[in-house]
């Protein structure tokens, strides 16, 4: 089956959608992205996803041509034309085409270019990682000081993966200059140790996971303890356990750290059952 995408409100086949060699997202990486997953061909958290984009286009003096109703409808269109049960939808908005190249923003009134599309993932919530856990090396963060905000910026994070890769690994965690774990290529991090989570606080130096928002959440509402502070890679190795979460992986057991075993070295029971309850209570609030 040819999947459709959607190209500024037009749904057209994949190998027939057009984007300008002048778009600024592809010159200047001048764009941001969403990523909802879908299960059971529903949307888990889409609100949350809309509300982060409003905010990441703010930060950047850009606007959306579509409205979020818009883009709910599209997002449906999308999952009912490509017949998603599990899987993902991807949203970029860019600052559009101004018809040449040039560092100067154009102006305002120039519409932004909308595409999306979906991928097709069966066994998301049932993905075999899950059950073994990754494994993680940590290099130094070396993205721009504004990662809150959510570009298409994404090729250390891609050296990250790459480099995670050739040391046989699933994922890297960046480390700041004071040697403190930021977070993974594409999800935040955290350790448990007895009934407390601990994970980096919000600031401009991690993305704002629409995930970590819905974990944190339920986690106190189990009676966990929440601790929203930096932890170095030296205490991942000594905690009970550790974990990622992201709207692609939920959450993530991590069992092991730059080749040392967290805890027992197998998921834990602490993440797998943040998973349980994450998976459970989005699908119940899926639209
Ligand atoms: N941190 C980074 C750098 C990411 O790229 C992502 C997701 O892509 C996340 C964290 C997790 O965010 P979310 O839970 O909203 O998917």
């Amino acid at each position: 089956m040819t999947r459709t995408v959607c190209v500024n409100g037009d749904y057209l086949p994949e190998g027939e959608a057009k984007v300008s060699v002048f778009d600024r997202g592809f010159l200047m990486a001048d764009a941001v992205y969403e990523v909802t997953s879908v299960l059971d061909g529903r949307l888990i958290d889409f609100d949350g996803h809309m509300r982060r984009l409003e905010r990441s286009l703010a930060e950047l003096e850009m606007t959306c041509p579509m409205s979020a109703t818009e883009l709910l409808t599209m997002h449906r269109e999308l999952v009912r034309l490509n017949r998603i049960d599990q899987g993902m939808i991807y949203l970029q908005v860019t600052r559009g085409n101004p018809g040449d190249r040039s560092f100067l923003f154009p102006d305002a009134s120039l519409p932004g270019t909308v595409v999306a599309f979906t991928q097709d993932i069966p066994n998301l919530a049932d993905a075999p990682a899950a059950k073994t856990g990754f494994k993680v090396i940590t290099i130094p963060d070396l993205r721009w000081a504004r990662v809150d905000i959510k570009t298409v910026q994404l090729l250390y994070p891609s050296m990250g993966k790459m480099a995670a890769k050739q040391a046989g690994v699933d994922d890297s965690w960046f480390t700041d200059a004071a040697g403190a774990v930021t977070e993974g290529t594409s999800n935040n991090a955290y350790i448990v140790k007895g009934n407390r989570i601990i994970t980096r606080a919000l600031g401009t130096d991690i993305l704002h996971g629409i995930t970590r928002a819905a974990v944190l959440r339920f986690a106190a509402e189990a009676q966990f303890e929440i601790e929203e502070r930096a932890f170095t890679p030296a205490e991942a190795q000594g905690a009970d356990e550790a974990f990622s979460t992201a709207a692609s992986i939920f959450v993530m057991p991590v069992v092991e750290v730059d080749g040392k075993p967290v805890g027992t070295g197998k998921p834990g029971p602490v993440a797998t059952r943040l998973r349980e309850i994450y998976l459970d209570e989005m699908r119940k609030a899926a639209i």
